[in-house]
């Protein structure tokens, strides 16, 4: 007997199959629409009932379409935007840090309007101790067993979002928060699952470290602490990973919906009804190769042409253009474009010093009439402008790191 996990995270709101790079490519190898194609076609392959469908965060920031939906009021733009997520029919969903960017009202009507629970852990209201959104797990049945779901996100949300996003909460380790948790749901549970938006900080199968121990990412510390975790679902690093380790399987699918994590879980029962694990795969599943799920270009038509309509409004008029010609040479030896986002920053904040980073490989500058769509294809995320406070040693250390 086989249980099959689909597994989606970090869609950034690409419902479309288009980067917004160029009005008319509808070609890309991305999009919730493609996600839903792909979930739609294994549970067609497998059976609905031998199918669980998860996802983990950052789904209402990132692309184009995100940003001009949350302009509009939430009945209009956010509705049909959950809309969309409701058509792939996801059984579970965890939280991305994305999702906190355009406040907590706007995060609640998301996760008060989807259909599947939110699987929340370590967001707490500060003043309870008690998770403030969602459930703090769920037991589904699929294939005939019984799934334990537990969700996490990245505690560092509180280090990128401004105060007034996350005001009354607190993020706590997720990695404290599951080993306590996986404790007491295994004996209930045949499988074991946990979403995580959060990835590896270490490599998961030779333990090397990746990165800095920040807490930022806490993956190989569950990995390797928390053995009850059959499956484990993760996000946030953008990273395209599958592999079985420590008798426990691992997916995370990229970014934009460009892949579906897939874990097969083959197994028998005996008479008893005790489960046994025989074999556990993964795999991602490409999404370019599924046609849009016409579904949800449906729901979201009318969203998407007013995007691109938006995206074409002409906002600001140069005396020559700003481009970046390289991404990478561009942070080494400076663009006409970061010139001028540096003395923008300079004139609007009265500071000495100004620094600014090119966000995307992508970026192209502006040309001499700047559209919407120029602005957000240079900087996708909504970040904020702040005023800091340094010593010249702090300088000197931003610099060398840059440099690095
Ligand atoms: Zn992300």
């Amino acid at each position: 007997m086989k249980l099959v996990i689909l597994h989606s995270s970090d869609t950034h709101g690409f419902l479309m199959p288009t980067d917004y790079q160029n009005k008319d490519n509808y070609d890309a190898p991305i999009s919730l629409s493609r996600v839903s194609s792909v979930v739609k076609s294994e549970k067609e392959k497998y059976g609905a009932e031998n199918v669980l469908v998860t996802d983990s965060g950052d789904c209402l920031q990132g692309s184009p379409l995100a940003s001009y939906t949350q302009k509009l009021p939430e009945d209009e733009g956010l509705r049909k935007f959950t809309e969309a997520y409701n058509e792939v029919g996801y059984d579970a969903r965890a939280l991305g840090n994305h999702d906190f960017n355009y406040g907590l009202d706007y995060l609640s009507y998301y996760v008060d309007n989807n259909r599947a629970p939110f699987i929340n852990d370590n967001v707490l209201d500060a003043a309870t101790n008690v998770p403030f959104f969602g459930k703090e797990y769920t037991i589904i049945e699929k294939a005939g067993l019984k799934i334990g779901i537990m969700g996490i996100t990245t505690q560092y949300i509180s280090h990128w979002e401004s105060e007034e996003h996350i005001r009354g909460l607190k993020f706590v380790s997720g990695y404290d928060v599951l080993s306590k948790l996986a404790k007491k749901l295994r004996p209930q549970v045949d499988i074991l699952c946990a979403l995580y938006h959060g990835g590896f900080e270490s490599d998961p199968l030779t333990g090397e470290a990746t990165e800095p121990h920040t807490g930022e990412n806490e993956g190989y510390k569950i990995l390797t602490e928390i053995p009850e975790i059959d499956v484990f679902l993760t996000g946030h690093q953008h990273r395209r990973l599958n592999l079985v380790t420590r008798d426990t399987a691992i997916v995370q699918p990229g970014y934009r919906g460009e892949a579906v994590g897939k874990v097969v879980i083959d197994f028998d029962k005996d008479t008893n009804g005790k489960v046994k694990i025989n074999n556990m795969t993964t795999e991602l599943i490409d999404s370019k190769d599924y046609a849009p799920d016409p579904a949800i270009e449906k729901i979201v038509k009318n969203l998407d042409e007013e995007t691109q309509k938006w995206l074409d409004q002409p906002i600001a008029h140069l005396s020559e253009p700003a481009p970046i010609e390289d991404a990478i040479k561009g942070r080494i030896e400076g663009a006409l474009f970061i010139n001028l986002i540096q003395q923008m920053q300079l004139w609007f904040t009265g500071a000495d010093v100004s620094a600014t980073a090119i966000m995307s490989e992508s970026a192209h500058g502006f040309s001499k009439n700047v559209t919407m769509r120029e602005v957000l294809l240079n900087y996708p995320y909504a970040n904020q402008l702040c005023i800091v406070k340094l010593t010249g040693k702090e300088l000197k250390e931003i610099i060398e790191y840059s440099a690095g």
